[in-house]
């Protein structure tokens, strides 16, 4: 029997297991905490020290928090080679105020305590301002501010991506597959399929999973740091997940959270445990083409508290889901007269979008129409 086949096999195999095996923390339930368990603390509480802070003062570490605020889209890129500084600019007084706006915070420019506490809760990685344009409420108020007097009292929370992309159109189905490396146990599965039901039940749209990684619409993994999309997660709490718009289909989570899969999440022991549906729920609103929105209750708010489950669609993501691919025709939640009229033959798109750049202003036209 010739060996040197088997060496070579078996150094193989080792080589693919060390470079793809990445083994998220799942809890299936949350009694199954060891008590041993310390939490590590979020990965923004440093922050906490910048309470009280305000323009025209330099302190230590600042750079961080303009880092922070440049990440989500508040901040302009630092020039090249070069990095942030500590002070407390102009820059960053702005920045501040979009940020208090969209949270619906006093909008005061200054780091205080309810500011601070909201910048370092747990919170998805997709930027709130993309291509410097933001759609939640502090481009409202301004557009607001345009017109003298609104006809209409209702306005719509829910953003779309710049460019409103969606899934094409006569899309019923769309598939998605856990990365292989990952070895998701049937209970974790679950908790996605149940997460997808969501979404399917406001829409026509239909989910299934399938094994084929590379050939499915939408593609979930755990990762832990940098895994390659220029979008590194950060460890416990921090930023806790990213999905990319249609149709690109990739959602990531970091495996570095504590994953609650079953069970009470609010109950648990542990300050740093996250629960999973909640994350995926939010998530699959990105991969069908959903913004962030400024309403508390929406699941396509930006931030999440450890231990705090939140699966419900609200009736903001649900409008903004049945503007983009109508409703479904099942569905008799109480939003479905409060949708937008809209002509079948156009799927729901916005009849006055004509390119990328006019996206943001056609739906804040559209947000008088309700
Ligand atoms: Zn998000
Ligand atoms: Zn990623």
């Amino acid at each position: 029997m010739n060996i040197k086949p088997i060496i070579i096999l078996a150094f193989l195999i080792s080589l693919s297991l060390t470079n793809v095996v990445v083994s998220a923390r799942l809890f299936p339930n949350v009694s199954s905490w060891l008590n041993a368990h310390a939490p590590t603390g979020g990965a923004w509480d440093a922050f906490l020290n910048f309470t009280g802070c305000h323009r025209g003062d330099k302190y230590d570490g600042l750079a961080n928090l303009k880092s922070y605020f440049e990440r989500f889209g508040y901040f302009p890129h630092a020039p090249p080679s070069s990095n942030f500084s500590d002070e407390f600019d102009d820059a960053l007084e702005s920045a501040i105020k979009t940020y208090q706006k969209n949270f619906n915070l006093n909008v005061t420019g200054v780091l205080d305590d309810a500011t601070v506490q909201q910048i370092v809760l747990p919170r998805c990685g997709v930027a709130d301002i993309i291509n410097g344009t933001t759609t939640m409420n502090a481009a409202k108020e301004n557009e607001t501010a345009s017109f003298s007097k609104p006809k209409f009292h209702t306005v719509a929370h829910f953003t779309l991506f710049p460019g409103m992309p969606r899934w094409p159109e006569g899309t019923q189905e769309l598939t998605y597959a856990f990365f292989p490396g990952n070895g998701l146990s049937d209970a974790v599965k679950g908790v996605f399929a149940a997460a997808f039901a969501r979404w399917a039940e406001v829409t026509s749209l239909k989910f299934r999973e399938t094994a084929s990684y590379f050939g499915a619409d939408i593609r979930i993994g755990f990762f832990s740091g940098d895994h390659g999309d220029g979008e590194p997660f950060d460890g416990s709490l921090g930023t806790l997940a990213h999905a990319f718009s249609p149709t690109n289909g990739r959602f990531h989570l970091d495996a570095a959270e504590d994953w609650v899969v079953s069970g009470d999440v609010t109950r648990s022991a542990l300050p740093t445990a996250v629960d999973l549906e909640s994350v995926a729920v939010h998530e699959i609103g990105h991969l069908l083409g959903l913004g962030h929105s400024s309403v508390e209750e929406a699941v396509m708010f930006p931030t999440i508290s450890s231990r705090k489950k939140k699966v419900v669609l609200a009736r903001d993501d649900i409008e903004g889901i049945q503007f983009l691919y109508g409703s479904n025709p099942n569905f008799n939640g109480s939003t479905a007269t409060s949708a937008p009229e809209r002509d079948a033959s156009d799927g729901g798109r916005c009849l006055t979008c004509v390119g990328p750049s006019s996206g943001v202003f056609a739906l804040l036209t559209f947000a008088f129409l309700f």
